[in-house]
């Protein structure tokens, strides 16, 4: 096609030069200053100016999906730290040494709801932080890597396949897919 173009004389909308290319998304000729891979420089620069919907929605999923679980790590954290916790100090209190052994019974739960929120934030909050900003940005790494692990979800039936293919049906949306094309062109 683009040969078809290059011998047709058809010129760049922005300048008239020879054109290279026809815009994908709104049909526009293009010179090779004024666009590239498919898209013109204006439609380049529009996408760059913001996030389609559905993108944001699953960007605000994945945060959502992050500080709950750090949330629940740390209730987590208090509730096991209770259950085990307020035995041990009783125990630790009616023998003769147990003094520090009580104090960290008592305040187990406090210690484990800060290890748990601590780990869960470096293994699940910021790595699911990182991956929703790239996608927020257009990275297509990141829009591959939802795509799979969605696939996977669908497995999970009925929660799993309903909320994968919910993510599929945004991510799949040609406007979306163009935009995730025209933010990896620099
Ligand atoms: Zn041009
Ligand atoms: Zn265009």
């Amino acid at each position: 096609m683009d040969q078809m173009i290059q011998s047709s004389g058809f010129g760049c909308y922005a300048c008239g030069a020879q054109a290279i290319g026809q815009c994908k998304n709104d049909g526009g000729y293009y010179c090779a200053k004024h666009g590239a891979r498919g898209y013109c420089q204006k439609c380049i620069e529009q996408a760059r100016a913001y996030t389609p919907g559905g993108v944001s929605l699953v960007v605000w999923a994945l945060y959502g999906t992050a500080a709950f679980i750090v949330l629940t790590m740390c209730f987590g954290g208090l509730l096991l730290g209770g259950l085990i916790g307020a035995p041990m100090a009783a125990a630790a209190e009616n023998s003769q040494t147990g003094s520090l052994l009580a104090l960290v019974g008592k305040s187990l739960g406090l210690i484990l709801a800060i290890g748990f929120v601590a780990v869960y934030t470096l293994v699940v909050g910021v790595p699911l932080f990182f991956i929703g900003r790239a996608l927020n940005n257009g990275a297509t790494w990141a829009r591959t890597l939802i795509v799979i692990v969605s696939y996977l979800l669908l497995l999970l039936v009925p929660v799993g396949t309903l909320i994968g293919s919910v993510i599929l049906y945004l991510l799949n949306q040609q406007p979306t897919q163009a935009w995730f094309e025209m933010r990896s062109i620099t």
